[in-house]
């Protein structure tokens, strides 16, 4: 090597080692004073569920839970405060009725899914074919649906990763657009639950290209298991009711936030949970406390001193209904170098593990947090980190990520029912994701390897 070559060579490693005003964090101290001390995040998710209460994307409390974030991030001293607005197709509720017709006569509890067509104001009355699975429906022949309300069932039960959801969870993304291909009159599913309360579970259906909408609801587990007996003592034929309308295209938002960081050079941190929740509880599993406790993390950072990268929190809007925010996110910011992205859309129960997919050349990132999430209870995966829908455009860039787990056991009792509200949450449980957020935080913004790229994902 000339003496020139070995020059080069020196002031790039000095230009490697930060030469920034960025603060050394006590990740320990940090951590646990989140543990112990935390107010924030439930002073986020009270007030959100409270002020605000239910925020269906696109409608008018979306857009006034928009403001009260920007009002609530100012205040907090984030700095680029500001909304970054989109458009997307609307979608809202209208009657839902549905009752057993002949010798047992009576009504079922049901909440449309959304994207659900309407039955048209006088509703429709037809013989219902059950399907236990979606496979079922799926190896049906189109003469077994055609005409009859379509009730598709499966056996999802609460496991702690959750991931009985991505299985079963089938029967409500799919099944609708599925038996609707076969000539359905209409769908109804066994709630994507595994509570015994009277209570629907909604969420979203989408159709397949060139599939017109009809009508698709959720039956309460109860209400299923009814349908299920009575299916067993010979036909059922049912009156449905359910008008939900589509409402054209509005305009929605995200909020964002920034720490700025001391080298803009090192990437941003992203993190975030969304604004807009289902319209039957208040949201607060699903999602307020996934940008309280996320926000909460970045404030305590920021309070310890300027991080070496700049830590965003995005508010998501629009994430229930088909991901909009998250994709618009991700367009809007194509140009900018992420490094890291997290969200937290997965209630408020305690983490218990983590994964991460990290470059091999910050792979000693991964070995830290280890270190400090040991002391809460949090074991280190060998999974690899997938994100969710909101951060999931920008990972399938080539962002690294980090998924912090929580515990799901109890997550699917509430997820998208009248009770998804605020005494759901347990303190110590949310303060617990405070202090495993904060470390995490704490260490990969400050990490002095440089956090490259990770193989693309997207299509
Ligand atoms: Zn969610
Ligand atoms: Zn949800």
């Amino acid at each position: 090597m000339t003496k020139r070559l070995l020059l080069a060579a020196s002031a790039a490693l000095a230009l490697s080692v930060p030469a920034f005003a960025q603060t050394a964090y006590d990740v320990p101290a940090l951590r646990d004073a989140a543990l112990n001390g935390d107010t924030l995040a439930w002073d986020i998710t009270e007030g959100l569920t409270t002020e605000i209460g239910q925020r269906l994307a696109a409608t008018e409390a979306e857009g006034r839970a928009r403001a009260w974030a920007v009002k609530k991030l100012t205040a907090l001293g984030f700095k680029n405060v500001h909304i970054e607005t989109y458009k997307m197709p609307v979608w809202v509720r209208g009657e839902e009725k549905a009752e057993v017709v002949g010798p047992s006569a009576q009504k079922l509890t049901i909440a449309a899914l959304g994207n659900s067509g309407s039955t048209g104001p006088k509703g429709v009355e037809a013989d219902v074919a059950y399907f236990p699975t979606l496979a079922d429906l799926q190896a049906a022949p189109a003469e077994a649906v055609k005409g009859k309300i379509v009730f598709i069932s499966h056996a999802m039960t609460a496991t702690q990763d959750g991931s009985q959801y991505g299985v079963f969870g089938g029967a409500r993304r799919a099944g609708p657009s599925l038996a609707a291909t076969k000539g359905a009159a209409a769908v109804l599913i066994r709630s994507i639950g595994t509570d015994y309360h009277r209570n629907p579970h909604t969420g979203v259906t989408s159709w397949a290209d060139g599939v017109k909408p009809i009508a698709a609801a959720a039956l309460s587990l109860p209400d299923a298991e009814q349908l299920e007996r009575l299916f067993k003592r010979g036909p059922v034929r049912l009156k449905l009711l359910v008008t939900p309308q589509f409402k054209g295209e509005a305009e929605l938002g995200n909020v964002i936030a920034d720490v700025p960081g001391s080298d803009p050079s090192a990437g941003i941190v992203l993190i975030g949970g969304h604004l807009d929740s289902w319209d039957l509880g208040t949201g607060a599993i699903d999602d307020a406390s996934g940008v309280a406790i996320t926000t909460a993390a970045a404030k305590h950072i920021m309070d310890a001193g300027q991080p070496r990268r700049t830590i965003r929190v995005v508010w998501f809007g629009a994430e229930e209904v088909g991901g909009f925010g998250g994709e618009a996110y991700a367009k809007a910011h194509a140009n900018e170098r992420h490094v890291l992205a997290t969200e937290l859309d997965f209630g408020a129960d305690r983490v218990w593990n983590f994964e991460t997919n990290l470059p091999d050349s910050a792979k000693a990132i991964a070995d830290r947090l280890a270190t400090a999430l040991a002391p809460i209870g949090i074991a280190r995966s060998r999974g690899a980190a997938h994100g969710g829908t909101d951060v999931g455009p920008v990972l399938r860039n080539g962002v690294a990520g980090i998924d912090l787990s929580q515990s799901g056991l109890r997550y699917f009792d509430y997820h998208h029912t009248p009770d998804d509200t605020l005494d759901k949450i347990d303190p110590v449980q949310l303060r617990q994701n405070v202090a495993a957020w904060t470390a995490m935080l704490a260490i990969v913004a400050n990490a002095p390897e440089d956090i490259g790229s990770v193989p693309a994902t997207h299509e």
